[in-house]
């Protein structure tokens, strides 16, 4: 397209069940946020909306399970979402939800044109219906066999280990999620959006139109989507959570949660327009107008071959420029997962690191997964955070504000003439908003973010090469030309580390006292002004922009994960499964005794082994116990303990054993007495 006239910036709609943790800040909205405060700082008129899902199964699940009501669930997770984009600088013009009435009125809008103009199909079909919960199982209610990949786990609408998006019919042994039952079929009408019928337009506007220009993994997604064939899709549920089907036979049926989702981003301009006084409708029927959605790579059909087709079908829309969806974030090699607790929850992290939303927004950037799934690890967190904000960014900008101050009283200097080395840094100076622009035009906002550093790394090494604090001992005129150049990097700096490092760039901004300058300098006035500050202008006084991580810092990072670690473990432990069944008599056979053990040593030369005496009441006996790795001799003399005392004798490396200890095992594998815990039960009792 041409230069656009305007720009629609959309960030997937986060779904109201839970909080929002560091996979979807690196996937989504820290790289739609930097895009969009570029838009703003080069002069474009840009609209950046976002708001949150809140229809859909899963949401009803959790409300059951908690006993609340689905409104509940979503009041409470939108606040929380709302807050934690506000305390990471995401600049929405307008964060919306999909429960308030514009939606609803937009979205059944929505329908009914597509309705009126024939885009569905109508169809009665046989549906899994569970009978005891009195309910079609629409979704996620449904869970069984995925055809494609044989994932059991699979949910109806979609597989989440391949992907593959499916009807809930098409799984092998399904299950109802409510009841655990079989479900049985039923009859019931929904409407279909034949995307078969958009099939032609999809494959031209997509495989023909967006080959140079989508990310490849977006591309190869769609185009094995398109060369599978595309069929019709439902777009109603029967379901009591959403927004109603405005058609007839539509009762207790409501919209299917993708239909109505994307139309939010619709229903989210509207609101912000009526809010600012403009008009919506350019930004999203002019051809001039260019429309991204920044999304995860999970989301990719839906905002790339469904809602395109929704578009198109009612007619007056235009359709996105790009879909830059990311890969998955890993965190320290595992799948993020809400359900494992296998995150970094934004609320906590801002606990643990509080005003470092910066740190966590480059070190995001820095390693995004941009081209493929990426790893999330405490350990290069601190390396970028040490290595590089704290070494190279903040000791720069110290080093250049501190020497400003004391030799000058914070006052810029007037520079002498230039050496080459001073021309040529200006030069490359100038040259880094196009170079960062280039990265954050072509959504490589890891390029972009390195490119920042190294201008970072230029001041650092320029200032280092030239070593104002020796060169003042013995040339004043030429310390003020080094410390002139080095406080336009400063500047540059302050200006283009807006998009990565928001906080950051405000701090420093203040700190070089920008305002005094008029009017904030621009992305472009970066390249082309002669002076960012000049000779006489004061600045500030020092403040830290970065701090060291320590190691212990981090270490409390991984005990938490390591802690979560255990849970699952714990809760997903195979209980052993029940033995076969015995009579009373077999039971009455086994002697149970309790005993104190009087001596114990190691067995030579076994790890395992113990040699107890015990005092089981009946005697005084040997009794060799597996038990070596888990006690010391001294740690179990005089403890009370369960013993088996008409086992058959048997050697052990030569020792007769006379009877057995009882004995379970911890958690974390260490084995744990059986033992009478009442001092007044004394050795010889039977136990029954
Ligand atoms: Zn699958």
């Amino acid at each position: 397209m041409n230069t656009p006239k305007r720009y629609t910036i959309t960030t997937a709609l986060p779904y109201t069940n839970g909080p929002i943790h560091i996979g979807h800040l690196a996937g989504v909205y820290v790289p739609a946020d930097i895009y969009v405060r570029y838009l703003r700082l080069t002069g474009n008129d840009v609209v950046f909306i976002g708001g949150s899902d809140e229809h859909g199964v899963p949401i009803t699940i959790k409300a059951k399970n908690e006993g609340v009501t689905p409104q509940d669930i979503v009041d409470k997770y939108h606040a929380i979402i709302k807050k934690s984009f506000v305390d990471f600088g995401i600049t929405y013009d307008n964060y919306s939800r999909t429960s308030a009435p514009i939606h609803h009125e937009t979205a059944s809008e929505f329908f009914k044109t597509l309705d009126a103009k024939g885009e569905f199909i109508e169809e009665t079909s046989e549906q899994l219906y569970d009978a005891a919960a009195n309910q079609f199982l629409a979704d996620r209610f449904v869970i069984g066999t995925c055809p494609k990949c044989g994932n059991e786990e699979s949910y109806g609408d979609q597989c989440e280990n391949c992907g593959t998006s499916h009807n809930a019919t098409d799984l092998i042994n399904p299950k109802s999620a409510i009841t655990g039952n079989v479900p049985t079929l039923k009859q019931t009408k929904h409407w279909y959006l034949p995307l078969d019928k958009h099939e032609d337009f999809l494959r031209e506007w997509i495989l023909e139109g967006h080959k140079k220009d989508w990310k490849p993994n977006v591309y190869g997604q769609c185009k094995s989507w398109i060369d599978d064939g595309l069929r019709p899709r439902a777009v109603t549920r029967d379901l009591d959570w959403g927004i109603p089907v405005p058609a007839e036979g539509g009762e207790g049926k409501v919209l299917y949660v993708w239909f109505d989702a994307p139309i939010g981003y619709i229903s989210s301009t509207k609101e912000w327009a009526a809010r600012e006084g403009k008009d919506w409708e350019p930004y999203w029927k002019d051809k001039d107008t260019k429309l991204v959605h920044f999304i995860g790579k999970d989301n990719i059909v839906f905002h790339c071959i469904i809602f395109p087709a929704m578009l198109k079908a009612e007619g007056s829309y235009i359709l996105p420029e790009n879909v830059p969806a990311n890969e998955f974030l890993n965190l320290e090699g595992n799948k993020l997962s809400t359900s494992k607790n296998w995150a970094v929850w934004l609320p906590e992290y801002l606990e643990d690191f509080p005003g470092q939303q910066d740190v966590l927004r480059y070190v995001l950037t820095a390693n995004a997964p941009e081209t493929k799934d990426n790893d999330f690890t405490w350990k290069d967190f601190q390396a970028r955070n040490n290595n590089e904000l704290v070494a190279i960014f903040g000791n720069f900008i110290n080093r250049v504000v501190v020497l400003t101050n004391k030799y000058y009283e914070g006052a810029v200097p007037t520079p002498s003439a230039f050496e080459q080395v001073d021309e040529e840094t200006l030069a490359t100076v100038k040259a880094y908003p196009d170079v960062i622009a280039s990265s954050i035009e072509r959504y490589r906002f890891r390029e972009a973010s390195q490119e920042l550093m190294n201008l970072a790394r230029l001041g650092n090494k320029y200032l280092a090469d030239a070593e104002p604090w020796k060169v003042i001992k013995v040339d004043a005129e030429r310390t003020k030309t080094i410390m002139y150049v080095a406080l336009q990097i400063a500047s540059a700096l302050a200006t283009l580390s807006e998009p990565f490092l928001p906080f950051t760039s405000t701090k420093l901004k203040n700190i070089l006292n920008h305002t005094a300058l008029g009017t904030e300098t621009t992305w472009k006035e970066v390249a082309i002004k002669e002076v960012l500050l000049p000779a006489g202008h004061k600045i500030g006084e020092a403040e830290l922009l970065f701090s060291k991580v320590e190691d212990e810092t981090i270490q409390k990072q991984l005990d938490k994960l390591e802690a979560s670690k255990k849970a699952n473990e714990a809760a997903n432990k195979v209980v052993e499964p029940q033995k076969d069944t015995i009579n009373f008599d077999d039971f009455t056979k086994l002697d149970m005794r309790v005993g104190t053990i009087i001596e114990a040593e190691k067995m030579p030369k076994a790890k395992k082994l113990l040699v107890l005496k015990v005092d089981t009441g009946i005697d005084v006996r040997t009794i060799v116990s597996g038990i070596a790795e888990s006690f010391t001799p001294e740690e179990v003399v005089g403890k009370r303990v369960t013993v088996l005392v008409n086992l058959a004798p048997r050697a052990l490396r030569g020792v007769e054993s006379e009877g057995m200890i009882l004995m379970t095992e911890s958690e974390d594998g260490k084995l744990v007495f059986v033992n009478p815990d009442t001092d007044n039960v004394a050795n010889g009792l039977t136990i029954s």
